[in-house]
């Protein structure tokens, strides 16, 4: 054995963790920053004002520990939900945290763990791997198919054969930007053993007509449905992330969460932003022009673009991705490498931003890149 005074701290970190980088995208000071998918647009000045004053009000009180139920935020946030997708919803039924990404996470630490298996279909969020290493959880990464899409007939057969605690379907997904029909989600319901996530964090970028899987809850005590106030609710920096599902899967989270994870500050503000939400999402259908309108310009010119249902959309293939990143990063503009080696994610700006992602665009892919 290595003598105790001579132990290196890379010798004491966990073997899975040994030598691994930490998850983000770059965080470059340029003018056009189209690589996380935040919404574009600030709050305008009457919801920051009041998000300000429910901060400064929550401030008064920092003594004391917040509501460790997040109770009136997590009835904001049932009742904007069922607002966005017409289901009767309350706060029992709901789950906030910091980040959709905490939500998903906790979920994997109450019903993952050594021993148990999350599944997922690629290419797709990269932190889902993450959630599954932190967690003790084993991973398993299916293919979608050529369109991006998950085939029932495999999903169903997938979950038979490796009987998943957690299968989670991002729809929209990232990086591509393709929704599921509900369909799909029905199937995995009735053969899943354990829980179905649907991540829905893009949800209200969807073009008409694909439902919300907020709509099957009802009658299907295992389906969890993932969203976020980080993308159409113009909210990334507030960190606040919420679920719907059966109050027993909450009450399992309930377990595994530390006590007082959201802070007084982040309690305080959620609701603000909520009580303005229809000045949050207002810029919804303008990204949805804009997003279209890329997708149709880049095939134009012969990109290949799948249909996106997000605030971004997944272009190539080039011959080499990281020159052309690197060159649209020299003209100020930040895009992100992601989906593949031959291919870039583009998030939807303001009409100046995109208009200026297009001028480089075009000025790097006919240098020859
Ligand atoms: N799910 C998906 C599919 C995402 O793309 C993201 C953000 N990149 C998240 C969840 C996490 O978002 P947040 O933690 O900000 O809610």
């Amino acid at each position: 054995a290595v003598p105790v005074a001579d132990v290196q701290i890379g010798d004491l970190v966990r073997p899975e963790l040994r030598g691994q980088e930490p998850y983000g995208a770059p965080q470059l000071d340029v003018p056009v920053r189209l690589n996380t998918n935040e919404n574009p647009y600030p709050p305008d000045p009457a919801t920051s004002a009041a998000v300000a004053r429910a901060v400064a009000g929550a401030a008064a009180d920092l003594h004391r520990y917040p509501d460790r139920e997040a109770t009136r935020l997590r009835t904001a946030l049932a009742g904007h939900l069922t607002a966005d997708t017409g289901v009767p919803l309350d706060a029992r039924q709901v789950w906030a945290a910091n980040g959709s990404n905490e939500v998903v996470q906790q979920l994997l630490q109450a019903f993952g763990g050594p021993g148990r298996l999350l599944l997922s279909y690629g290419p797709t969020y990269p932190m889902y791997p993450e959630y599954a290493r932190n967690t003790g959880t084993a991973w398993r990464c299916e293919p979608r198919d050529e369109r991006y899409g998950v085939d029932p007939a495999r999903l169903v057969d997938d979950l038979v054969t490796h009987r998943p605690a957690v299968v989670v379907l991002a729809s929209p997904n990232n990086p591509t930007g393709t929704a599921l029909p509900l369909s799909t989600v029905t199937a995995a319901l009735e053969a899943a053993p354990g829980l179905v996530v649907v991540d829905e964090a893009y949800a209200e970028f969807r073009r008409g007509g694909v439902p919300s899987a907020v709509e099957l809850l009802d009658g299907h005590p295992r389906l969890v449905v993932v969203r976020t106030l980080s993308k159409a609710f113009a909210g990334a920096g507030a960190r606040i992330g919420y679920l719907a599902a059966d109050p027993a899967v909450v009450d399992a989270l309930r377990v595994v969460r530390l006590p007082y994870h959201l802070s007084a500050l982040t309690q305080a503000a959620g609701c603000a932003l909520l009580a303005h939400r229809t000045e949050q999402l207002r810029t919804v259908d303008a990204l949805r022009r804009g997003r279209d309108d890329l997708v149709a310009w880049l095939r134009a010119r012969g990109w290949t673009v799948p249909d996106s249902d997000a605030n971004f959309v997944l272009v190539g293939p080039f011959d080499d991705a990281r020159a052309v990143w690197d060159r649209l990063v020299a003209r100020g503009v930040l895009v992100r490498e992601i989906g593949g080696p031959e291919r870039l994610r583009v998030s939807i700006g303001t009409p100046d931003e995109m208009a200026a992602f297009r001028a480089a665009f075009a000025a790097v892919t006919s240098a020859g890149a």
